[in-house]
């Protein structure tokens, strides 16, 4: 279902105790009526506590950051999209720009990790983005086009209807460089049609699409007016509940 939402990619940031503050803080600082849906996508070791703590709390949910691309077995240091449910978490972020960078992962494998993720009911929040050198070469609009195709177009319609996508060029992340309203919505409307060319008019309607990239509390307003701009997936910026939150009523 479409649905406004404000993604928290906290990254390998905040230990423990920290990231306990943190959550404790947007919590309190939070009214339970924003219009936006909150995500916090943190580390895998506050996933347990946090999904506790924000449990039967209106509007608040936890993300992991990942999963494993196999369901379980001899994989050391993985963690599974099945253990990552066990913990009460409901969304994982699936793709990011990082991951596919650092940790080579491939289409093929994050189609893998959306499957895995979907059979224990997770809502995977799919991310896709060029890079400087693509944009340059205007290559970004078939770029990011290809990594939906082949990364969620094998699944069925409702198996897609529950997919939320973030729209993260790679060249605005952590750059404080920020792709201008104008750009966001021209890709996520070009991703909308996308969508609706395989999976029809309706369910692209219906799938959030949100941006990520430097997005910060005096930039988020003009982003999120994109008509086809359903949100955001803020990682610097989630480091600071006031911050955050300021970003989350941007509406
Ligand atoms: C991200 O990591 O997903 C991100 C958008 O980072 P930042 O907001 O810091 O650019």
């Amino acid at each position: 279902m479409r649905q406004k939402i404000v993604a928290g990619n906290w990254k390998m940031n905040n230990n423990l105790e920290a990231g306990k503050k943190l959550a404790q803080e947007v919590l309190d600082k939070a009214t339970g009526n924003e219009e936006a849906q909150i995500v916090l996508g943190t580390p895998f070791i506050h996933l347990t506590v946090l999904a506790d703590s924000v449990a039967g709390k209106k509007g608040i949910e936890i993300a992991a950051q990942n999963c494993s691309d196999k369901a379980s077995g001899a994989y050391t240091g993985e963690t599974s999209a099945e253990m990552v449910k066990s913990t009460g978490t409901n969304y994982v972020i699936i793709g990011h720009s990082e991951r596919r960078e650092y940790f080579n992962e491939t289409n093929a494998q994050l189609a893998a990790k959306v499957d895995l993720a979907l059979a224990q009911e997770l809502i995977p929040i799919f991310c896709c983005g060029e890079s400087l050198e693509i944009r340059e070469k205007e290559e970004h609009f078939s770029y990011v086009k290809q990594q939906l195709t082949e990364s969620l177009f094998h699944l069925s319609s409702a198996d897609f209807a529950k997919i939320v996508i973030a729209y993260e060029p790679i060249w605005a992340i952590g750059t404080g460089r920020t792709a201008s309203s104008a750009q966001a919505q021209e890709m996520h409307a070009e991703l909308r049609a996308h969508l609706a060319s395989h999976f029809g008019q309706e369910l692209a309607d219906s799938c959030s699409i949100l941006y990520g990239g430097s997005c910060k509390p005096s930039n988020a307003k003009e982003i999120f007016e994109g008509s086809d701009v359903d949100g955001g997936l803020i990682g610097g910026a989630s480091l600071n509940a006031n911050d955050f939150l300021a970003i989350v009523n941007s509406f």
